[in-house]
């Protein structure tokens, strides 16, 4: 499948990995738009929201915990971070494998909810 993230868990393109499990990757993002800015992947190819399943439940919950996890490593639990996940093209979402961004470190602007 010619899916960049999925090259990405398969190490055939390089990342700068910040956690790995069986079944959840995260790496810093290659233009970040925040000091911190970290896109969490479940390894399993799911296209985006829409397209999530009964069965991957689960995987999307735990997707949270990871992201608390990697937020409290990274400092930035405390004074806050935003969570984004851009879907379809409306959304804005470019590559077409859910992904979470996880953007900190600094006030963030351009909050639209
Ligand atoms: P989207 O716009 O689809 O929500 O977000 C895709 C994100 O993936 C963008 O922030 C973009 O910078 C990031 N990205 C795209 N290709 C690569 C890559 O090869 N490596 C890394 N680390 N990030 C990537
Ligand atoms: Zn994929």
């Amino acid at each position: 499948m010619d899916c960049i993230f999925c090259k990405i868990i398969n190490k055939e393109i390089p990342s700068n990995i910040v956690y790995e499990d069986e079944e959840i990757l995260a790496f810093k993002d290659i233009a970040p738009q925040a000091p911190i800015h970290i896109v969490v992947i479940p390894k399993k190819h799911i296209g985006k929201i829409t397209q999530i399943q009964k069965e991957d439940e689960a995987l999307i919950g735990k997707i949270y915990s990871v992201i608390n996890q990697i937020a409290k490593e990274q400092g930035i639990a405390e004074e806050g971070f935003r969570v984004i996940i851009n879907c379809g093209e409306n959304g804005g979402q470019e590559v077409k494998h859910i992904h979470f961004h996880l953007l900190g470190g600094t006030k963030l602007s351009g909050k639209i909810v």
